[in-house]
């Protein structure tokens, strides 16, 4: 079984192919960061046409490099949501054209199912595991039992993970996307120089909270001499930033372990899968790691280049999806929201 799989949700054009042997034949991709970096943000309307004007080029790459044929491909799949709705129907209509002219299969992925089916790909973990979404627009906990599966057990009631981090390293200077320039910025960083808070740290169930965090960074720059900051003030402020994540990350999923351990969902072999662009950060990671070495819990997380969005995920769950007999109508409407959870709140965080 081998289908190809389009990404176009946020800022990152990217088609792959993968094969039910868990192998990725081809993987192209096109980050807009150059694009974006003069508005230290993604702005919605320039990544649309960017996926438009590179989609086309990097489907023909990747069959190319894979191999094959539209006609050898058993299903075409795209990210139909949730993310930036102009890059979404960008993808999902190329796919649609791709399926519709090849005969095949159209399946919509849900851009979240594709972070956290994506230890499934890289590590055939297998249900149920618990897993830690940290994206740029999404931080959850969810326990997974199988593809469309999902129980929801702590979420952010305000912003993400990655979200904080973009938005506490434009206040510090740095470039665009934040969160990879903020941990090379920590690397020589005195973490607890500065006094950070570590929201929800503590408190029962396992929901988090950056927002705080990102005003008492602002508090802290307040207290810093204006311009740009000193290499050893940026150091020590994104070292802070970063530790205090992982401290709130690492305290709360081991809340989550309980809740899963005490109620039988943990099953026999109990494994943590952290899944979104912020588990490419190694801070996060070795802590994620030493705690589940403590508990007793496999711990599993993707390589960098699989966290952060790419179309081999994509192509992955929807190969899972196949597998089921889970295609869809070519008349998919995309969805800018799209939770995972039958019973997601209202506000997943901001972003999408
Ligand atoms: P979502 O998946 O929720 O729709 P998204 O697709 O924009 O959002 P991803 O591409 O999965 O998000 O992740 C991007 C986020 O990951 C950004 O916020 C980015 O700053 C963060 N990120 C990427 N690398 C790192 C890193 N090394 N350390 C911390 N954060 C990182
Ligand atoms: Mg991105
Ligand atoms: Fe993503």
């Amino acid at each position: 079984m081998i289908v190809l799989g389009l990404e176009t949700s946020c800022d990152e054009t990217a088609a792959a192919v993968v094969d039910c042997d868990r192998r990725v034949l081809a993987q192209k991709l096109l980050s807009q960061y150059d694009e974006h970096r003069p508005y230290g943000g993604v702005v919605p309307e320039i990544a649309a046409r960017a996926h438009l004007d590179h989609l086309d080029g990097l489907v023909a790459e990747a069959l190319r490099v894979a191999g094959v044929r539209l006609t050898d491909l058993d299903a075409v799949a795209a990210t139909g949501g949730p993310g930036l709705i102009g890059g979404v129907i960008v993808g999902v209509m190329t796919a649609k054209a791709l399926a519709l002219a090849s005969g095949r299969p159209f399946v919509a992925v849900n851009h979240l199912e594709a972070h956290a089916l994506t230890a499934r790909l890289t590590d055939a973990v297998s249900f149920p595991y618990l897993l830690l979404l940290v994206s740029g627009g999404h931080c959850q906990f969810l326990e997974v039992r199988g593809v469309g599966a999902y129980r929801r057990l702590g979420t952010t009631i305000d912003d993400a993970a990655g979200e904080c981090f973009d938005k506490t390293a434009k206040m510090m200077g740095l470039g665009h996307p934040g969160g990879p320039a903020l941990e090379r910025a920590a690397a020589e960083g005195d973490p607890d120089r500065f006094a950070l808070p570590r929201p929800m740290r503590g408190r029962p169930g396992c929901d988090v909270s950056f927002s705080g965090l990102k005003t008492a960074t602002r508090q802290v720059l307040d207290t810093l001499p204006p311009g740009p900051l000193s290499a050893r003030d940026l150091a020590d402020l994104a070292a802070g930033v970063q530790g205090a994540v992982a401290d709130v990350l690492e305290e709360r999923t081991g809340r989550a372990m309980t809740r899963m351990d005490q109620d039988g969902t943990a099953g026999s072999a109990p494994t943590l899968v952290v899944a979104g662009g912020v588990a490419a950060n190694q801070t996060l990671r070795a802590r994620l790691n030493a705690l589940c070495a403590v508990r007793g819990w496999a711990f599993v997380a993707p390589p960098l280049g699989l966290c952060t969005d790419n179309a081999a995920m994509v192509a992955w769950a929807g190969l899972e999806r196949l597998r089921l007999g889970l295609t869809d109508p070519l008349d998919f409407r995309p969805r800018p929201r799209w939770p995972l959870d039958p019973d997601a709140p209202k506000r997943t965080g901001a972003g999408v």
